[in-house]
């Protein structure tokens, strides 16, 4: 037992952010004002790319992406099970079809050798998602995705500062999101990005952000006068508050030492674990550095008494705040509602049965990992087999 609720993931917010925040607050503007700018500007040289555009939230930058990569209906767009139900809904929200292919056993994130099968000529883009911020398969997605003539759109909502063969995530597809939601590695209270190199998304993402506006002379077709601006597509208010963005770009100043200390509590989990038999540690590919946005362990149900349910409550009733990430996409009514197949992702569905996120975020101390480790150890031996 633990005496106090230890929740899986929480921001971190300091005196400086609280500072950052309050300048906002008594300047001239509270949103779309230098702030925003600011804030893309510093995303966009963290990860090395030449334009970022910000959202009111990830869920809407996806969306930004899908339209700026001009999926509509009839297109089909390919992305994993094992993720957050808004790297799919980005796809319907413009009317296209995702197509769910299933996971890598070790990884769990999309396996490259099952894409091409899902692959034909309605085709239009891939999200991967790196998931628990391990960079997905990301060569040979895009070795695909350019022999058949997709887009990549990378969901990298849980790898901000996580790189892949040395190159940083965000740095590497035709558009990569992601999320600053409280759980995320940095946070603006809600708030998404879109990386990008390209200057046609880019123009269009800023557009799409903005009621499909635009107040550029040179993109305008008439011109009434000083006043005039146009709307020549049907966009939406996606736009980020300066408060928010000012939130982004301080605590986008502490990252290296909040992964660093992700880090260091997945090192204490992973020596703690090892000698464990009940459930199996986070497997961790070489050619790229996680970013650790999530821990999840496995359980090997044949040497338990009990199923992950059990194991489950047994934890949260001990105050440890555990999770699942995630049910997978496929299986949610809305999704089995409209011919998605149980069955259609066997690896992931098998997996959703077996894993439980434990606490990981940088302001927990090493006492809240001890406790973690503590538990987790005398529970799994309650239910030996
Ligand atoms: C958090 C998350 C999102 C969406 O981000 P929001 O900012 O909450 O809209 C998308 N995909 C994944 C994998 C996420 O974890």
């Amino acid at each position: 037992m633990r005496e106090s609720f230890l929740p899986y993931g929480k921001q971190w917010i300091d005196d400086e952010d609280i500072q950052k925040v309050i300048e906002v607050l008594k300047s001239d503007y509270l949103t779309t004002g230098p702030y925003i700018e600011q804030f893309e500007k510093d995303i966009a040289s963290f990860v090395g790319t030449k334009y970022a555009v910000a959202f009111s939230n990830g869920t809407a930058a996806l969306h930004g992406a899908c339209f700026a990569a001009d999926i509509k209906e009839g297109d089909e767009v390919i992305t994993s099970p094992m993720t957050f139900v808004a790297s799919a809904n980005c796809v319907l929200y413009q009317g296209g079809k995702p197509v769910f292919v299933d996971v890598d056993e070790m990884t769990y994130n999309i396996d490259p050798g099952k894409i091409e099968e899902k692959i034909n000529n309605s085709t239009k883009a891939i999200i991967p998602v790196d998931f628990t911020g391990q960079p997905a398969d990301l060569d040979k997605i895009m070795e695909i995705a350019k022999e058949n003539n997709l887009i990549v759109i990378e969901d990298a909502a849980h790898a901000l500062g996580a790189t892949y063969k040395g190159r940083k995530i965000g740095s590497i597809s035709d558009m990569t999101m992601f999320s600053f939601h409280p759980v995320k590695h940095i946070t603006s209270g809600e708030g998404g990005i879109i990386t990008t190199n390209n200057e046609m998304y880019y123009q269009k993402l800023l557009q799409f952000r903005s009621h499909g506006i635009t107040r550029e002379h040179d993109k305008i077709k008439d011109n009434h006068g000083p006043w005039y601006y146009e709307m020549q597509f049907l966009g939406y208010n996606y736009r980020m508050t300066d408060i928010q963005a000012a939130l982004g770009s301080s605590q986008l100043r502490k990252i290296d030492r909040f992964i660093e200390l992700r880090k260091k509590y997945v090192h204490l989990y992973n020596e703690a674990f090892s000698n464990v038999e009940e459930f199996t540690t986070p497997f961790q590919k070489q050619d790229g550095d996680s970013s650790w946005h999530l821990y999840i362990i496995r359980l090997n149900l044949e040497k338990l008494k009990v199923n992950r349910k059990a194991i489950y409550e047994e934890l949260l009733q001990q105050n440890i705040g555990v999770n699942v990430h995630y049910i997978p996409v496929h299986l949610q009514p809305y999704y089995q509602e409209r011919g998605y197949k149980q069955g259609s992702c066997p690896i992931a569905e098998n997996l959703y049965e077996e894993i439980i996120t434990l606490p990981l975020f940088p302001a927990m101390t090493e006492k809240d990992v001890m406790d973690v480790i503590r538990v987790v150890k005398s529970v799994i031996s309650q239910y030996r087999r």
